[in-house]
């Protein structure tokens, strides 16, 4: 949950989440239109869908017991070399350097290193640091409470250097200036078209298909701006994707508007259980509960 998703989000769907599934088997049992709308709020959906597979192998392959070692770790769908340590030492306290964004900028500034760190010379660096400062007795501990540094004292913008605990280690001198990257990309901007079509039947929604990035999630039918310029607009809505800057603009179709084979009328009182993306359901919300 907590790979590109804040903490306080995590925080208060965590316990929910874990009361609903608390074992693997209980994961796998269910089918992907439960995990996805148990996920709801967490986005980035490809997780979910990766957890699920994962949880299945687990029942499959090593009867519903969670791996301990890093090979088989890594042979479970959607488990890299980072959730494999990040398992590994948080859950069993076993010795795996750790590298999130907040330890490569500690690392980065550390050794005062100008190599950019989304490169492979600088990934490799940074794996060779955290191994050889890794605390092989608490890597719990030690892998904590590097993370924690990166998100206290040694932040992006405004490191506190002269409160920092481990300053007496470190070689930066202009700390702002690091980690250094290569590549940094601008937030793109983009805007699409959807329409509210609503009928005694239900509201008109799309599926998303297979191998989109929100597989089995449901949202509002997208449309062509010229397509529908001359429906009265009802709202527009900005929200962050990724790397994505959206405008969404929603206007009202009359109940006689062409509609596509993807689509489907859902009756109002289903809406609550289908799984959607977190702008769409808020919309969707504020819409159903004026
Ligand atoms: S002294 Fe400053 S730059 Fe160095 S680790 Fe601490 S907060 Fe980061």
């Amino acid at each position: 949950m907590l790979q590109q998703t804040t903490i306080p989000t995590v925080l208060a769907r965590y316990g929910e989440w874990m009361r609903r599934f608390p074992t693997p088997a209980a994961l796998a049992a269910v089918d992907e239109q439960t995990a996805l709308r148990s996920w709801e709020g967490l986005g980035y959906y490809r997780r979910v869908r990766a957890l699920q597979a994962t949880a299945r192998a687990i029942v499959q392959l090593h009867g519903g017991e969670f791996p301990t070692d890093e090979v088989a770790l890594k042979a479970l769908p959607g488990i890299g070399e980072y959730t494999a340590a990040a398992v590994l030492s948080f859950a069993y306290n076993k010795p795996a350097p750790l590298v999130d964004a907040n330890v490569a900028r500690v690392l980065a500034r550390l050794y005062n290193d100008p190599t950019p760190i989304d490169t492979s010379a600088g990934r490799r660096l940074l794996h060779e640091r955290a191994e050889v400062l890794l605390h092989r007795s608490n890597p719990r501990a030690y892998n904590a409470a590097l993370m924690e540094l990166g998100q206290t004292y040694c932040t992006s913008t405004k490191p506190r250097c002269t409160e920092c605990p481990v300053r007496r280690y470190c070689r930066a001198t202009e700390p702002e200036s690091l980690p250094a990257k290569k590549n940094h990309v601008e937030p793109t901007a983009v805007q699409h078209w959807d329409i509210w079509l609503l009928t005694d039947t239900g509201l008109l929604l799309e599926k998303q298909p297979e191998g989109t990035r929100h597989a089995g999630m449901y949202r509002f039918p997208q449309r062509s701006r010229s397509s529908v310029a001359a429906l009265p607009l009802i709202c527009s809505q900005k929200y962050a994707v990724t790397r994505y800057k959206v405008t969404r603009y929603l206007h009202r179709a009359p109940a006689d508007f062409p509609t596509l084979p993807s689509e489907t009328f859902v009756p109002l009182s289903l809406l609550p259980s289908l799984p959607m993306a977190s702008p769409d359901r808020k919309l969707l919300k504020q819409l159903t509960e004026k």
